[in-house]
């Protein structure tokens, strides 16, 4: 990141800070909710069927980076089943705004160009192929074997099914160069979800292990700051974040609220969690977002 933006990034500091701007910082726009894989924990996949146009999603970036958005993640559904999705990263890139692409690692990734891949991974072979279905797990490592060239990280969602495989991933992945790094966060409880969701104790519990995992795994990225939150009292500060779905809506603010009335006592969703750590002027946060997702160091 170049000085300017870093400047950039103090004057936003200011205004949220001091003069209590809540202009969101990153965007996170589902090109299409329509998917090839049926998850059990899966809360979006096909609730809008029809998606938006190239020309109609560039009028929706050019209007999130004038309210202030620099880094967007992609995702879906499945981006890629979005006939124009290397387009859109193209265009969102022209407009030096950072890139992450979410994938279910079942297609090809490899005409598309974000900054970085952050590629679902639900838990060793077993566990990820009874969540996500059959050879899915066989299927996303042939991706991850094909993309070698490619930044790609992985993002575990964990619930009472995967909760026991954190360290299995973190071994099983820091003997390979097939990932760049690994990051877990924690599943709502959303009413329809059919995947048992953990509890304030049994989160904290986990994290607290990971905590002293990142010793051994360099490779487990998540921030020590963020890890202290989880089933605990914390500030989010939800407004960072501004959601679009696949028919163009935009929603700032608490994704749950998409769906259903958020609780905040059972959320330890890890975008919200390190974006307002990040905030909180926490410094490892800061190196969390600066090394893997685009954000400049301030401090
Ligand atoms: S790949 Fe993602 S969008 Fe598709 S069903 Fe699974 S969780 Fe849902
Ligand atoms: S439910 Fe989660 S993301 Fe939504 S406001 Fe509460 S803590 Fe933030």
């Amino acid at each position: 990141m170049n000085k300017k933006n870093r400047l950039y990034y103090y004057y936003r500091m200011f205004k949220w800070k001091i003069l209590g701007d809540r202009t969101p910082i990153a965007a996170a726009i589902k090109i299409t909710q329509r998917c090839n894989l049926k998850c059990k924990h899966c809360t979006w996949q096909n609730k809008i069927t029809k998606d938006l146009s190239f020309a109609e999603w560039k009028n929706i970036i050019d209007d999130l980076y004038k309210q202030g958005v620099r880094v967007i993640v992609i995702e879906g559904g499945e981006p890629t089943l979005h006939r124009d999705a290397s387009q859109i990263v193209e265009y969102i890139k022209s407009k030096d705004i950072y890139i992450i692409y979410i994938t279910n690692g079942t297609q090809d990734i490899s005409t598309i160009n974000p900054d970085v891949f952050w590629i679902s991974i639900d838990g060793m072979r077993d566990t990820h192929n009874h969540l996500r279905g059959p050879n899915v797990f066989e299927k996303m490592i042939e991706t991850l074997k094909k993309n070698q060239n490619k930044k790609i990280i992985s993002l575990t969602t964990l619930s009472k099914t995967n909760a026991k495989d954190v360290e299995p991933l973190c071994e099983y992945f820091s003997q390979s160069n097939l990932l760049y790094g690994l990051m877990f966060h924690f599943s709502y409880p959303y009413n329809d979800i059919k995947d048992p969701t953990l509890n304030a104790v049994e989160r904290r519990e986990i994290a607290q292990n990971m905590i002293q995992l990142k010793k051994k795994y360099p490779k487990l990225m998540n921030s020590e700051s963020y890890l202290k939150t989880v089933g605990g009292e914390k500030k989010c500060y939800p407004w960072l974040l501004v959601v679009v779905t696949a028919d163009g809506k935009q929603q700032q603010g608490c994704m749950v609220r998409h769906i259903e009335k958020e609780d905040c006592s059972k959320c330890d969703m890890g975008c919200y969690g390190e974006l307002s750590r990040f905030y909180e002027f926490k410094r490892d946060t800061n190196k969390f977002w600066s090394k893997n997702f685009g954000l400049p160091r301030l401090f």
